[in-house]
């Protein structure tokens, strides 16, 4: 092939970045060589990959687990690129990480959860990166706090970062719960309603951190017009050094993402579009009931936190919330309405009434 045919490494980047659906998968953590080759090039094979992600440097929540390979691990992935064509994801959290990072021509670099809750590391981040011409992903907190999110949006594009895009991981939640860490759609919906101009990637690996959910996440992503998936892969998932439970070979992914259903946003068949509406109008008419009922529901409450104020009783009556909310599951179920719904829709109301009594009984 001719030099000018030959697309150049930022180029080929570039067309990656753009590509929708965007799809990043490679291991949670460089482990070997050999790994590292074989992973990528399995990769390609399918013809599914544009980006290849690999851990470099892994910052672990308790130490004693692996930590990353380290700037050792650097050359493989430029040797798989070399091999592969495919551009290469690190997570960086330091400057000399982005400094290293660079140096072996790391095509695209992520803040990771645990760093952007951290504005001095981000700042740090940031700072190694001015004047670098490279694409930037930045990973939710792993709080579910969108303000430090779109502070870190913001800390790297004021270092002159042009290509931004945001990962949803989920955020780290406590008790009972199926996922690793937290969807909480809402916030993931709301970041992108704010940045209209980044993409958004959805990661269903360390949502999920299970293999047996990762498609179901990553649907509910595309349905809800994400821009793409970045998903662990290895060669032997089990031994994985680390987040084994959660990746899968090349091969699995191929076959994941061919079963999925990529919806698009618009169409432009006209009957389509029509229905759709129709079926909105009706969505908003239901809606505007329901905050009219809502709106009458606290009325009533209001007059109760007038009689319980006269009669010196307490808002919290704990047996009759329970009788409701008993009462409440059985009927949804018939409803097809999930418990989970249910307790939510019930605790907010409950909370809302609860806040007009109080105002009531304290007047
Ligand atoms: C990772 O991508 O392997 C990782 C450490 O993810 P997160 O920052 O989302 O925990
Ligand atoms: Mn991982």
């Amino acid at each position: 092939m001719e030099a000018t045919e030959t697309k150049s490494a930022k180029e080929i980047v570039q067309a990656a970045w753009n590509k929708r659906p965007l799809i990043i998968s490679g291991p949670c953590s460089a482990e070997t060589e050999t790994q590292v080759i074989e992973t990528v090039t399995r990769l390609a094979k399918t013809g599914k990959v544009d980006i290849v992600r690999a851990g470099i440097w892994k910052p672990r929540t308790r130490p004693g687990s692996f930590e990353g390979i380290g700037t050792k691990g650097l050359p493989w992935l430029q040797q798989a690129r070399k091999l592969t064509g495919l551009p290469m994801a690190v997570e960086v959290a330091t400057a000399k990480q982005v400094e290293d990072a660079l140096h072996f021509d790391i095509d695209v670099l992520w803040i990771g959860a645990r760093t952007t809750v951290n504005p001095f590391s981000v700042q740090e981040v940031a700072d190694a990166l001015r004047g670098v011409d490279v694409p930037v992903l930045i990973k939710n907190p792993i709080n579910p706090d969108i303000e430090l999110w779109t502070g870190a949006v913001e800390r790297v594009a004021k270092a002159g970062i042009k290509q931004i895009g945001l990962i949803h991981r989920g955020f780290s939640s406590y008790g009972n719960t199926e996922y690793r860490n937290a969807p909480m759609w809402h916030l993931a919906i709301e970041m992108k309603r704010r940045s209209p101009g980044l993409m958004m990637i959805n990661d269903p690996s360390h949502i999920s951190g299970r293999r047996d959910i990762l498609l179901d996440v990553a649907q509910k992503a595309i349905d809800l017009d994400m821009d793409g998936l970045i998903i662990e892969s290895h060669i032997d998932p089990d031994h994985a050094w680390s987040d084994a439970k959660q990746q899968i070979t090349p091969e699995r992914l191929a076959e994941m993402l061919d079963s999925i259903k990529w919806r698009h946003e618009t169409t432009n068949e006209k009957d389509f579009i029509d229905a759709l509406a129709k079926l909105r109008e009706q969505i908003n008419h239901i809606d505007d009931e329901l905050i009219q009922l809502l709106g009458q529901r606290m009325k009533i409450a209001d007059e109760i936190g007038q009689y319980k104020k006269e009669n010196n009783i307490t808002i919290l009556q704990t047996n009759r919330w329970n009788a409701i909310l008993e009462k409440a599951f059985a009927k949804g179920e018939k409803l097809n309405l999930s418990k989970e719904f249910i307790t939510k829709y019930y605790d907010a109301v409950h909370m809302e009434s609860i806040n007009h009594q109080n105002k009531i009984m304290n007047s």
